[in-house]
């Protein structure tokens, strides 16, 4: 069983650790906290070994009567491989430590790809980073276009990718993000930071982003243009997506208008926290103009990268191939139920 350590258990490091349970080949040695709070609290109930990641905060915890395991540490030593979900630029600031007790580790999609040994997406470039140290599992946006532009370019071959990304101004839980009232321009100037990222899958992709912020929590929206090297027929495209994992392409009948629709799908799926793992792709957007290709496609920014850390682990250690762990993956979290029940 390969043992996995989180450090940073909020937004994605729970959403981890409850997928890295679900797996028949991995077990939780536990998880790393700063402070104590409803998100600690939890992890003790969900059956999680709870680690100080601050050794001076520890009398917090006694006071609120959370049971420590011991610090972040002692939590490193005994994994075969850390997750870090700490909020970005602290996975860098922690990237020694792992070092110190040759663990290795994955870091998030809010570090820079320079600070780590490369930049990981299951279905684009499983293969390229067994025995790395440390490994980036990218942002839930450059997730969301790897899996689409994979398939793409392996089917049809790409010219060039244009992008612009709708995205949410906060998680629902960050009280303190924006905008409120506003339709932002973010960045202002081109490209937006996701084009040179999703270059750090795919290092010869021509691709522009542009991106904007507004006042919803619930998920990200993108507007697609790709110019592929050939002319296939929208429902050629719309097959090739619906065909792979991790991408749920909506049928025309089942009324979902906007990101608010979805999550309410999610939820009368059963689908914990009502997460959707996959890129949810408009069946009826999906339409081609000579050779250019456009869709829109939603991303649930909060749970779409979960599937794909669990990869990077079996990737990292070299455990399973891609074929076989993406397959268990998707078995173990349901992620290959549909959302839409037959
Ligand atoms: P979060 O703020 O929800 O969770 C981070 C957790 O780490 C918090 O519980 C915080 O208390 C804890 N923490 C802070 N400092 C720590 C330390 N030194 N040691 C251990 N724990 C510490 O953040 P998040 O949204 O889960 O983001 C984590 C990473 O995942 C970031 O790199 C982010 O860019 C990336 N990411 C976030 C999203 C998203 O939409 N939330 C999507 C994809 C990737």
């Amino acid at each position: 069983m390969i043992q996995v350590g989180i450090n940073g258990y909020g937004t994605i490091g729970k959403r981890v650790a409850d997928a890295v349970r679900a797996q028949p080949d991995m077990e939780v040695v536990g998880v790393a906290k700063t402070r104590p709070n409803f998100e600690a609290s939890g992890a003790v109930d969900r059956g999680y070994d709870l680690y100080a990641a601050i050794e001076e905060r520890k009398p917090l915890f006694a006071e609120a009567g959370i049971e420590l395991a011991g610090d972040v540490e002692e939590l490193i030593d005994a994994s075969d491989i850390i997750v870090d979900a700490c909020p970005s630029g602290i996975g860098a600031d922690n990237a020694e430590l792992y070092r110190e007790y040759d663990t290795p580790a994955l870091l998030q999609g809010g570090e820079d790809a320079e600070v780590v040994d490369s930049s990981f997406n299951a279905r684009a470039n499983y293969d390229t980073v067994e025995g790395d140290d440390l490994v980036r599992v990218v942002s839930c946006n450059t997730t969301g276009l790897s899996r689409l532009i994979a398939p793409l370019q392996e089917e049809y071959g790409i010219d060039k990718v244009r992008t612009t990304l709708v995205r949410r101004g906060g998680d629902p839980a960050q009280t303190g993000r924006g905008p409120i009232n506003d339709i932002v321009p973010n960045p202002v100037t081109l490209p937006s930071h996701h084009g040179p990222d999703v270059n750090t899958i795919f290092p010869d992709l021509a691709i522009d982003t542009l991106g904007l912020k507004v006042p919803a929590t619930l998920m990200h929206t993108h507007s697609v243009n790709v110019t592929l090297e050939s002319q296939p027929d929208a429902g050629e495209v719309r097959d090739l997506l619906a065909d792979q994992r991790r991408t749920f392409v909506i049928p025309d009948w089942v009324g979902i208008d906007g990101a608010g629709a979805l999550k309410e799908l999610a939820q009368d799926a059963g689908r914990p926290r009502a997460d959707i793992w996959e890129n949810c792709i408009w069946g009826e957007s999906v339409s081609m103009e000579g050779n250019d290709l456009y869709l829109f496609q939603a991303i649930h920014q909060e749970s779409d990268v979960v599937p794909e850390n669990i990869d990077a682990i079996r990737a990292v250690l070299g455990t399973e191939s891609q074929e076989t762990s993406m397959e268990l993956t998707d078995e173990a979290m349901d992620l290959d139920e549909s959302l839409i029940p037959n």
